[in-house]
């Protein structure tokens, strides 16, 4: 687990067995072990067919932990309460969840249930996300919060506002000036009395990638004349009393306490300003931010960590709210905090299986062993080819690498005038491809490689080349595992932060993690796009971010190899696109109660079908499957048994319209017998 900094960025849920396999802990450090849940069993169960008592769904899939939600809910609710009681404080913690980190019903159901006798609340960014939020809320506590924030036209207002006539507590947030007019007439309209929050731009800014949200040219709130401006207005229509909250969010990832507090203290002056100037004001909701550890460093110097922990947030929040309130003389407010990432991001887990690799490749090169002596070189290439021999066999790789590249190209040029064949370019090609795997080696593995030689100076081993009997020097590549694992997944629609900005989701093995992996890989997805890869992980040193390759097991021949996307539960499933089609995976809840040996499944989706994902881009399967039909009718001619073979087709078809988008990977016939 240390290869992977399991108990860095696992936060507790995470463990590898003593047999190697990855487990969940569902309630953190007090899980017993009665109670863990090994994922690969799980995944196991999920892919087995229905009469075998499996839920017969395929990889890729989301396995949902419910419990951890529940532990994670706890925890920050328990956080705020310590930190509440230990520093006096005078008001209560309310949170509500960002419902735009996760919108699926599982998710929110099991948030407003196990949050109801804390009040816990929803924050909605959207229309959809506020009818979302107004039919959850029903079932949850009449105090919890529902706060609308994002930009808003008359139908958004109008809903926020029946939301209050059946008694939910809801607050509309001003992103903007204008808005305030639209909230006043409608309200007049339909006689309901509007409860107010102002979002206020701070100063305060992070300078993480997630930092853009913040500060004076931020692309939310109001400024500090924008807010005086409101307070007049509300003041002249006697409707002070309707200001409630004050609301900021200084964007994601807040990497360290230093700036939370920077970012607390200076709301909390508006807020306190806000009370002395007559309004209403209860509330300080301090948005998200709530930082988590990517990559198990816990260290402020990069987006993928934070160099803190949930309770030191909540005290660092309560102290900076608490400090402000007591210099002014005003009343303790209730917090309330809009922690997406850190309530959801640990509670699912991506498994997905590996579908192949280019070692296979990569061995038959070493067995062959390619020959440095190409015959039949032309003469002006010469002199790069001996040079290369002569890198190789002074293990200078990089020098190696250099001649073999200039070596490439210039064949490739002779190539393309017809003074080279197919034979010998394939060759060199195949040199350079084995060079630069050695060099990739060399330069990532270089203690690997350092070894003493007989004088004692650290010097590589030479394994980089061998002398065949004939004295030609050949590469071999047998210590060289730098691979390309092709897996079952498209990252635009599983990790699409992977992509877009670069975000790093630890990614581990779920088994086998008892033999040492063997393998550097990168992984490479099922969309044909150049950029549907991963290729940078947890691990290294540890003043690393990130680095450029995964070590994994060579695969098994007929076996399945099993990989885990950690970390994954905020923003991927919705952010999540269609590229090529590649549909949502199915996604599974897995429970163990104590004592329990059998682990409890229930089927949330089945993920999305090829007929899905072609209706969303406005195809009808039906109008297909009887277009296509027709057109094989046409195409066999006719005879008894042509009937048979017709209909036989057709069914493969109708089938696939029905079936996963991913590679099956269970049966390759299966799909067409
Ligand atoms: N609240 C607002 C207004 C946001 O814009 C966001 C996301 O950036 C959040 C809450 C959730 O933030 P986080 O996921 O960092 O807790």
């Amino acid at each position: 687990s240390s290869l992977y900094r399991v108990d860095g960025w696992g936060g507790s849920y995470f463990a590898v067995s003593s047999k190697g396999d990855v487990v969940v802990r569902p309630n953190g450090q007090s899980t017993k072990m009665s109670e863990e849940i090994n994922i690969r069993q799980a995944i196991e169960q999920v892919l087995k067919p229905a009469s075998m008592g499996g839920l017969g769904l395929t990889t890729p899939a989301i396995l949902r932990f419910p419990h951890v939600l529940r532990h994670r809910l706890l925890s920050l609710q328990s956080s705020f309460e310590e930190a509440i009681k230990s520093r006096k404080f005078d008001g209560c913690y309310q949170g509500v969840f960002p419902v735009k980190c996760n919108q699926d019903r599982s998710v929110i159901d099991n948030i407003v249930e196990v949050g109801k006798p804390f009040a816990f609340g929803l924050e909605a960014g959207s229309k959809p996300e506020l009818l979302l939020a107004m039919a959850s809320l029903m079932k949850g506590s009449p105090n919890a919060l529902l706060v609308c924030n994002g930009y808003k036209d008359a139908e958004y207002i109008s809903l926020a506002l029946i939301a209050r006539l059946i008694q939910l507590n809801c607050i509309i947030v001003l992103e903007q000036q204008q808005e305030l007019d639209l909230i006043l007439s409608i309200s007049r309209l339909l006689a309901i009395e509007p409860v107010i929050g102002l979002r206020a731009k701070l100063n305060t800014k992070h300078d993480g990638h997630f930092g853009d949200t913040s500060g004076e040219k931020g692309k939310f709130g109001l400024s500090c004349s924008e807010i005086v401006s409101i307070v007049n207005k509300l003041r002249s229509l006697n409707m002070l009393g309707s200001l409630q909250l004050l609301h900021f969010h200084i964007g994601s990832q807040i990497p360290s306490l230093a700036i939370l507090n920077d970012g607390v203290s200076e709301a909390a002056q508006i807020y306190c300003e806000l009370a002395l100037m007559g309004a209403n004001v209860r509330y300080i909701d301090i948005g998200g931010g709530l930082g988590i550890d990517y990559n198990g460093s816990s260290s402020a110097t990069s987006d993928m960590s934070v160099e803190y922990s949930m309770a030191e947030y909540a005290h660092e929040v309560v102290g900076a709210v608490k400090d402000a309130c007591d210099r002014k003389g005003v009343r303790h407010p209730t917090l309330c905090s809009e922690s997406g990432r850190a309530l959801v991001s640990h509670q699912s887990v991506l498994v997905f299986d590996v579908l192949s690799s280019s070692t296979a490749s990569n061995r038959h090169l070493a067995a062959e062993g390619i020959s440095l002596e190409v015959e039949a070189l032309p003469v002006t290439l010469k002199s790069i080819h001996t040079s290369l021999i002569d890198a190789a066999k002074s293990c200078e790789y990089g020098a190696a690498l250099e001649c073999a590249k200039l070596l490439r190209r210039r064949c490739v040029e002779l190539f393309k005038r017809g003074h080279l064949g197919l034979e010998l370019l394939a060759h060199v090609e195949s040199i350079y491809g084995v060079v630069q795997a050695s060099w990739d080696q060399s330069k990532s593995s270089r203690a690997d490689f350092d070894v003493d030689n007989e004088q004692g100076n650290g010097r590589r081993r030479a394994d980089f080349h061998v002398d065949d009997e004939q004295g030609n020097s050949r590469l071999n590549v047998h210590k060289v595992h730098n691979a390309v694992y092709h897996v079952n997944i498209s990252v635009f629609r599983s990790m699409p932060d992977s992509w877009a900005i670069h975000q790093l989701f630890p990614i581990i093995p779920l088994h086998r993690l008892s033999e040492q992996p063997r393998v550097r890989a990168i992984l490479s997805d099922v969309t044909c796009d150049s950029d549907g890869k991963i290729a940078s992980f947890v691990g290294g040193d540890e003043d690393q971010e990130r680095i450029n390759y995964l070590q994994l097991h060579e695969l098994e021949e007929g076996k399945p190899y099993y990989l885990g996307m950690f970390l994954g539960g905020a923003y991927q499933e919705a952010l999540g696109s269609l590229h090529n089609l590649f549909g949502a995976p199915c996604v599974v809840n897995v429970t163990k109660e104590a004592g329990a040996d059998e682990l409890k499944l229930g089927k949330s989706s089945n993920g999305q079908t090829t007929a899905d994902v072609l209706r969303s881009m406005q195809h009808e399967p039906s109008a297909m499957l009887e277009s296509l039909k027709l057109r094989l009718q046409r195409s066999i001619s006719c005879s008894d048994r042509a009937d048979a073979r017709i209909s036989g087709l057709v069914n493969t078809i109708a089938c696939s319209f029905g079936s996963t988008t991913y590679l099956s990977t269970s049966n390759p016939m299966s799909s067409i017998l």
